[in-house]
């Protein structure tokens, strides 16, 4: 605990209140809490767990893998009136995309989740862009009859994606279904061609295949064309742009990808597929299991599920900050309540450099948000 502590008056020394969106007064925990620090530590809205004063956290969590071109996940967690949130938007956000991502923690910290409508949640493997042996590995010890595999990685060819794929397909048999993600990253006409020789795995579906909707729509009317029923779903389409009814408007996809953070949070989410008449899939966006939380409330509310969810990535990660990890069990992770470890927190906690860049993250995004 002294290096909490220490981290605790080393964040004293910036505005507390515009890190925890707090204007005046305080709004959680009491006096005693405020032990240490700067004349106007009242403003900042600490809360309490188990009686210890919890506040912002920084983490950077190696991850198993390179995935989406990055070896150390970071992001910031802190504990509001009901519950752990975590805030964790990938580097490559940046300013008013950011606001979204602090919607979602603030809901977690603040708001909590919907009623749920089910209690396990059946959710896919996720297997990076590893050759064939690897991801035999993956797919068979995560224990899930579904897989998402990633393709079109930047310096590999199809011919590894191909051999990646039917790994996977040798892994979990001809009843399992495989789903792939290309991240945008193939033209239409790559699409078509990937598509066509991929398509002997029998995929599920093909996440994102290029990068915008008028391509996806374009791809989807020349796969009908080519005879060719492979559904498409849509994720940097909904997540990244102006209006994610786009995809549908457009008839750019047959299913659209949800993830909690990028899109406000659960609430958020449950109005886009409320609105979106689509089938819906919920994936993360590689959190700790306190941000996989979120994604399991909100595949829990929703009113049908009908494919199983992008959200056993904490298998992705090196390590977790929870005592026990929302890991898939037979293909299933069950809704329960998190104990954060503490001891966990203090481990992986980054340098001074990375914690220092977080926190100013936050307190433009606080402001940008509208405090
Ligand atoms: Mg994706």
């Amino acid at each position: 605990m002294q290096r909490l502590g220490q981290r605790r008056r080393d964040l004293l020394g910036l505005d507390h209140a515009k890190l925890n969106g707090c204007r005046t007064g305080c709004a959680h925990g009491d006096q005693a809490n405020h032990r240490s620090g700067r004349a106007d530590d009242h403003r900042f809205s600490w809360s309490t767990l188990r009686g210890v004063p919890a506040e912002l956290f920084c983490y950077a969590l190696a991850l198993r893998t390179r995935f989406r071109g990055i070896t150390e996940r970071q992001g910031m967690i802190w504990r509001g009136a009901a519950g752990w949130a975590e805030w964790s938007p990938f580097l490559d956000y940046a300013g008013a995309e950011l606001v979204p991502w602090l919607r979602a923690a603030d809901e977690a910290a603040e708001r909590g989740w919907p009623a749920p409508l089910r209690t396990e949640i059946p959710v896919n493997s996720t297997v990076p862009a590893v050759g064939p042996q690897d991801a035999y590995a993956i797919a068979q010890s995560a224990g899930c009859r579904s897989a998402k595999v990633k393709v079109a990685e930047r310096s590999q060819s199809l011919v590894e994606d191909a051999a990646r794929i039917a790994a996977v397909r040798d892994a979990l048999g001809p009843s399992g279904k495989i789903r792939i993600d290309a991240n945008g990253a193939w033209s239409v006409a790559e699409a078509l061609d990937a598509i066509a020789q991929l398509a002997q795995f029998d995929l599920e579906y093909v996440e994102q295949p290029c990068a915008t909707v008028e391509e996806l729509a374009d791809l989807r009317r020349r796969l009908a064309r080519a005879g060719l029923n492979v559904p498409i779903a849509a994720d940097e389409s909904i997540r990244r742009v102006k209006d994610p009814y786009q995809v549908a408007a457009q008839e750019a996809a047959d299913i659209a990808v949800l993830k909690v953070q990028p899109l406000g949070g659960v609430r958020a989410c449950l109005q886009i597929a409320k609105r979106i008449g689509l089938p819906v899939v919920v994936s993360s966006a590689l959190e700790t299991s306190i941000g996989i939380r979120a994604g399991l409330a909100l595949a829990a509310a929703l009113p049908e599920l009908p494919y199983a969810c992008g959200l056993n990535t904490v298998a992705l990660l090196k390590a977790d900050l929870v005592t026990e990890p929302l890991l898939a069990v037979d293909g299933v992770i069950s809704l329960r309540d998190l104990v954060v470890e503490e001891s966990a927190i203090d481990r992986h906690r980054p340098n001074h450099q990375v914690e220092k860049f977080w926190q100013a993250r936050l307190v433009q995004t606080r402001e940008l948000a509208g405090g």
